[in-house]
């Protein structure tokens, strides 16, 4: 989501006429986004905003924003006495405030005409490539923003707010602009992606949506995330089985697999809940006899407060009985601010959770080796986003990331490959003979 606020607000950025740079020095306007899903992402993202301090001592000048969920909101007063020397506070996903700030007055707009003026964009970690946009081939979109669930680990809902649908028009004009800067494939995200327009009394859903996005001239693939076990619907998963540019694969974190431990992270479904929903979600968007036909990725918490070592267990069972293609895994650490941290002690000893996690790291290891090895000879479609290390990197519709050597510029291109190696992580494959037109149909895997 972050990724995507930053691309937002370098658009926005671009439109007024500023141009990307990688030196912070350089910058006439500096953007930090941050992140503060946990704790020690607010002190980097802190650390990081003090770092600026010198510079702007240097160039008074020059103007520094902050954005994202360290200003949250709910109004950023004490943040303006703990950092005087940020100039533009601005909620996330909000490139507003800044733009209002740069075009404010006469003397900015004519100080702008006439110099050349460049934007650093940074998060917490690093400086986005921001200089490269031109050249993405993967593109994210929000599409809502906030989330009123209120999960008792999470601080989400306190610093994005509570859940906002974006229109569907803007969303598709959004598509469109990006797919004629040379987008070939877009992620259309929410923190509960699934329940698109629930909160526009008669509004399209998250159905209509992929379908509106679909009708974009250009445009190749369209993943969405992140879904929620409650709100992943039959209509949605026959969507996309119907459309043939929606790939097949779905993000549905689970993140524990004891029911008493869900409870008491508010989650709102049972293991058995989810188990049913892995089921459906393989019924409609089967492969063949070969190759599996949808991959499904999951998020589990280890050492939530209370988190017992027979319930971390029933976890553990539940992942190697489904067999997904994909865990996120996080030990869990006290976020100050959600209820969790009000509630609950954080009661499972770190090395504890050390072990939980590595034993679902193993786990899942040999779990995805033993998917990824069904392809092994198979020819898949894979869409090439950039060259690394001499290799080409690109993605399957299954999201399963596939190297290959070759001097053609794939860069944006969807080309058949057969795999020649695969790991649990990635494959390498190498160009396929003929074009995916003349293969016969079952050996394309697996679009749905
Ligand atoms: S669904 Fe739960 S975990 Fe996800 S953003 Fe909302 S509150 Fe946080």
């Amino acid at each position: 989501m972050n990724v995507a606020d930053s691309q937002r607000v370098a658009s926005a950025l671009e439109h007024l006429g500023y141009q990307a740079t990688r030196q912070p020095e350089e910058a006439n306007v500096i953007v930090l986004n941050t992140c503060v899903v946990r704790q020690s992402a607010e002190d980097k993202a802190t650390s990081r905003l003090y770092s600026l301090r010198p510079l702007k001592d240097q160039r008074p000048d020059m103007v520094i924003n902050l954005m994202g969920c360290l200003v949250g909101v709910k109004g950023y007063e004490r943040l303006q006495k703990r950092f005087p020397f940020v100039d533009v506070f601005s909620p996330p996903s909000d490139p507003g405030p800044l733009v209002a700030y740069l075009t404010q007055g006469e003397s900015r707009a004519l100080e702008q005409a006439e110099t050349e003026q460049r934007f650093a964009l940074m998060d917490d970690d690093l400086l986005l490539p921001m200089d490269e946009r031109g050249k993405l081939v993967a593109s994210h979109v929000p599409v809502v923003l906030g989330c009123s669930h209120a999960c008792t680990f999470c601080i989400i809902p306190y610093r994005r707010g509570v859940e906002r649908s974006r229109p569907a028009g803007e969303i598709q004009a959004e598509v469109r602009s990006l797919v004629s800067q040379g987008v070939k494939e877009i992620t259309l995200l929410g923190q509960i992606v699934d329940r698109y327009g629930k909160d526009i009394p008669g509004g399209p859903g998250l159905s209509d949506l992929l379908r509106m996005v679909h009708e974009v001239e250009g445009l190749e693939r369209i993943r969405f995330l992140t879904s929620h076990p409650t709100w992943m619907t039959g209509e949605l998963l026959d969507t996309i089985a119907e459309l043939p540019k929606v790939m097949p694969h779905i993000e549905v974190p689970i993140q524990a697999g004891d029911d008493r431990v869900l409870e008491n992270m508010r989650r709102g479904y049972t293991s058995g809940d989810y188990r049913l929903l892995v089921q459906r979600i393989r019924d409609r968007l089967p492969g063949n006899c070969r190759i599996p036909g949808v991959s499904i990725a999951t998020d589990i918490i280890v050492g939530f407060p209370g988190e017992s070592e027979a319930q971390f267990q029933r976890t553990y069972d539940l992942l190697a009985e489904l067999k997904l293609d994909v865990a996120h895994l996080a030990r869990y650490s006290t976020r100050p601010g959600t209820v969790a941290e009000r509630r609950m002690p954080d009661d499972v000893p770190d090395e504890e959770k050390w072990r939980r996690f590595r034993a679902l790291e193993e786990l899942q290891e040999g779990i995805s080796a033993e998917i990824s090895a069904h392809f092994l000879g198979e020819t898949v479609e894979v869409l090439f986003e950039e060259k690394v290390r001499g290799r080409w990197r690109g993605r399957m519709p299954t999201n399963k990331l596939v190297f290959i050597e070759s001097e053609e510029d794939l860069r944006g291109m969807v080309r058949p490959v057969t795999i020649t190696w695969t790991g649990p992580w990635s494959m390498q494959a190498r160009l396929a003979g003929r074009s995916a037109a003349m293969l016969p149909l079952e050996l394309i895997s697996v679009s749905a």
